[in-house]
C-alpha cells in the first residue's frame, strides 16, 4: 500500500490513538467525547503537534473544542447562503457559483484533516448538509455552460480521490472546448505531503492547453516541513503552480511575528502566498474569528515593505457576492488637482503627480 493510503487508513481520529501521540488535556478529552462531529488527521500532521501544549497551532486546528458549541455570529445554513444554493438558477448540488465565468465543483466531502475552522464545516465536518456529489451530473452542467472557463475542483479534499478518478476529472474537463484552466483546492501538500506520489505526478504532468493550478492551505509556519517542500517541488516539476490560501485564525496566526514567518517560509519552499481569508461566519467557529481589520493591519505591519513583495497575499473576505479585498488603505494620505501625497510602510511621505484624464 502506498504511504499516503496508509496515512489515511491510520488516521488519528479516536481519543485512544491521539493519546499515543500527545498528552491530551482533560478539556480536549471532554470535547472529543461531547461533540458529535467528524474530526481527525493524518499521523504525519499529528506528529507535528506539541505533545504538551494545548495552545499548539496544529492542535487547535485538529482537536475539537467545546467552543464549537457556541454560536453568536455564525450564519445558520451558511453554505446555502454563501454558495448561492437557493437562487433560481438550477444547478447540480456539486456546482457552487458566485461568478459568471468560473465555478467550484465539489467532488467529495472527505478530507485528510478535518479542520476545526472549516467554512464548509456543515458539509465536511458536522455533516448537517448533504449534497449529491454526482461527478457526471456536474460535468454535464459544465459542458452545457459555455461561459464557464475556469473550474475549481474542491471538496472536501479532491486529492483524497484515487489517481484514476483525478485523471478522469482532468481528462473530461480538458475535452470541454470552453474550459481554459483547472484549479484544485487541496490541503494535502500540508497535511498529507505523501499524496504527491509519482503516480499522481504522472496524472498532473505535461504541457497542455488547459493548465492545472493548485492552491493549498497553510496557516502556520510550523506546518511546513522538508516533506512539504519536496511535495511542492514535485508539483512544480509537473508544471503545476502552487499557491497558498491561509485563513486568518485568532490565536494561531494573528500576530505580526507568526504572520510574517508564515509568508516568508511559504516562499522559501516555492509556495506563492495568494490569499489570506477572513475566517468566514460559518456556525460554531466564532472562537477563530478576529475583527475584520486585523488582516489588513497584519499586511501593513508584517508584510508590505517589511519583506519580499512576492510574500504578499491579498487579504479578502469571501461572501455570497464574491470575494471582497480588505487591504490596508493608509497609502494615499492626500490628493489635490496637482498631486498625491503617499505614505510608505515606515510612515514616510512622498509626492507623485496627479495626471488628469
Ligand atoms: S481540508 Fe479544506 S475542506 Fe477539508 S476540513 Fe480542512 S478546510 Fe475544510
Amino acid at each position: 500500500m502506498e504511504a499516503w493510503m496508509e496515512q489515511l487508513q491510520e488516521s488519528v481520529d479516536t481519543l485512544d490513538r491521539l493519546k499515543t501521540m500527545i498528552n491530551v488535556t482533560a478539556e480536549e478529552e471532554y470535547a472529543i467525547a461531547a461533540l458529535k462531529t467528524r474530526w481527525g488527521s493524518t499521523p504525519y500532521f499529528v506528529s507535528l503537534m506539541d505533545r504538551d501544549d494545548p495552545g499548539c497551532p496544529i492542535r487547535k486546528q485538529v482537536i475539537p473544542s467545546l467552543k464549537e458549541k457556541e454560536n453568536v455570529h455564525g450564519i445558520p445554513n451558511y453554505l446555502i447562503w454563501k454558495e448561492n444554493r437557493d437562487t433560481e438558477e438550477i444547478r447540480p448540488d456539486s456546482i457552487a457559483r458566485q461568478y459568471n465565468d468560473r465555478i467550484a465543483f465539489t467532488v467529495t466531502d472527505m478530507c485528510a484533516n478535518y479542520c476545526r475552522h472549516c467554512f464548509r464545516k456543515e458539509l465536511v465536518v458536522d455533516r448537517d448538509l448533504k449534497l449529491r456529489m454526482d461527478v457526471e451530473e456536474g460535468l454535464r452542467w459544465i459542458r452545457e455552460h459555455e461561459e464557464i472557463r475556469d473550474v475549481l475542483i474542491t471538496g472536501g479534499d479532491p486529492f483524497i480521490l484515487s489517481d484514476d478518478k483525478i485523471d478522469y476529472l482532468i481528462r473530461k474537463l480538458r475535452e470541454i472546448p470552453h474550459i481554459e484552466m483547472i484549479r484544485f483546492g487541496t490541503r494535502t501538500p500540508i497535511v498529507l505531503p505523501q499524496r504527491i506520489t509519482t503516480g499522481l505526478q504522472r496524472v498532473l504532468e505535461g504541457f497542455h492547453r488547459v493548465p492545472i493550478w493548485v492552491n493549498t492551505q497553510c496557516n502556520h509556519p510550523k506546518e511546513i516541513t522538508e516533506e512539504t517542500a519536496r511535495a511542492v517541488y514535485d508539483l512544480l516539476r509537473c508544471g503545476v503552480n502552487v499557491g497558498n490560501q491561509a485563513v486568518l485564525l485568532k490565536g494561531i496566526n494573528d500576530d505580526v511575528q507568526t504572520f510574517k514567518a508564515l509568508h516568508q517560509k511559504l516562499l522559501s519552499i516555492r509556495i506563492r502566498p495568494y490569499y489570506v481569508f477572513y475566517c468566514e461566519p460559518a456556525p460554531g467557529i466564532d472562537h477563530f474569528r478576529t475583527p475584520v481589520e486585523k488582516g489588513a493591519e497584519l499586511i501593513r505591519d508584517a508584510i508590505r515593505g517589511h519583506t519580499t513583495g512576492l510574500a504578499q497575499p491579498m487579504y479578502v473576505i469571501a461572501t455570497n457576492i464574491g470575494k471582497i479585498p480588505l487591504m490596508p488603505d493608509y497609502y494615499i494620505v492626500d490628493k489635490d488637482e496637482k498631486e498625491y501625497t503617499l505614505r510608505n510602510y515606515q510612515g514616510k511621505l512622498t509626492r507623485m503627480p496627479n495626471i488628469q484624464e
